[in-house]
């Protein structure tokens, strides 16, 4: 199943339980105004025989009948709350699953950073916060240099172990604002909010140096399989422009450092 399969799974199966809380709570409701309204036709009835009674000892018996009914009502109203509270936990173990699910749906399984449905979401916030503010906003485009042939020379699952490595090496280099995403296969995107492309391209510049101090080694071996490196490209948010052009650029950008040689950042200007 895919991951996008076993989302909309997850979300149907926390549909299907809210509709059957909600029907659950509905029988309660409708019970519970029925024994209402029998209890209210109880007192009257309990009313016209007073008014009736001639004697201490139907009196006596009225007042036995409805005290029976009362503890019978009593009982029956703290079955209720007991099923309301009940019901409420329900509801906040449900929100609890939605929040879950939502998580999920927003993050890369592998990495544990966001996805890019997580970056597109971010993306159009901050851009509308830029617009409102008149704020810097830069996106950097990073991708993995040569990693086919780390694949092919050392398997897929260090391969998968090494996309780990970048992306914690990355969000370790990045500070609080900062917004990082697997955006494709060995390719991650980073928004800088309140930063020009000048600034952006110094944190290109420093990531891209950490990472290149990582030794990579076999987890039983400990054989020392080399480093990886990352190529950056930058562009800075031009107001009004469309996000995915700004992409764009930024990849133009990253096209550019690939050219370049590799294991270096390129800023997208006007003029490239
Ligand atoms: P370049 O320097 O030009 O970027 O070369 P490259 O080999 O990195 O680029 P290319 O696009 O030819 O290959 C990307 C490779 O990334 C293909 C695939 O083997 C690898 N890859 C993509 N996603 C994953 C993944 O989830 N796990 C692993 N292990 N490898 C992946
Ligand atoms: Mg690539
Ligand atoms: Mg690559």
């Amino acid at each position: 199943m895919s991951e996008q399969e076993s989302e909309d799974k997850m979300l149907e199966i926390v549909a299907q339980n809210v509709r059957k809380e909600i029907e659950k709570l509905m029988l309660v409701v409708e019970q519970s105004a029925k024994d209402a309204k029998n209890y209210d036709s109880s007192l009257t009835d309990f009313s016209g025989s007073l008014q009736s009674s001639t004697s201490m000892e139907q009196i006596k018996q009225a007042v036995l009948k409805v005290a029976r009914e009362t503890q019978v009502m009593a009982a029956q109203n703290q079955k209720l709350q007991d099923q309301l509270s009940h019901a409420a936990q329900d509801m906040v173990d449900l929100r609890s699953d939605l929040d879950k699910v939502r998580k999920d749906s927003l993050t890369d399984p592998l990495t544990g950073i966001g996805n890019r449905a997580y970056f597109s979401e971010q993306l159009a916030h901050v851009l509308q916060e830029s617009r409102e503010t008149g704020t810097p906003v830069s996106l950097l485009m990073a991708d993995i240099d040569h990693f086919k042939k780390f694949n092919d020379n050392y398997g897929h699952l260090i391969g998968d172990e090494v996309l780990k490595l970048v992306a914690k090496t990355l969000v370790e280099n990045l500070k609080g604002r900062d917004i990082i995403a697997r955006y494709g296969g060995e390719e991650f995107v980073i928004i800088l909010p309140h930063t020009t492309v000048q600034d952006a391209a110094r944190v290109a510049d420093s990531l891209r140096d950490h990472l290149s101090t990582k030794q990579i080694r076999r987890r039983k071996t400990h054989e020392n399989l080399g480093i990886v490196t990352i190529s950056l490209g930058a562009a800075q948010y031009k107001d009004g422009e469309d996000p995915q052009n700004l992409i764009d650029r930024a990849d133009l950008g990253l096209y550019a450092a690939k050219q370049a040689g590799r294991n270096k950042v390129v800023v997208q200007n006007e003029n490239n």
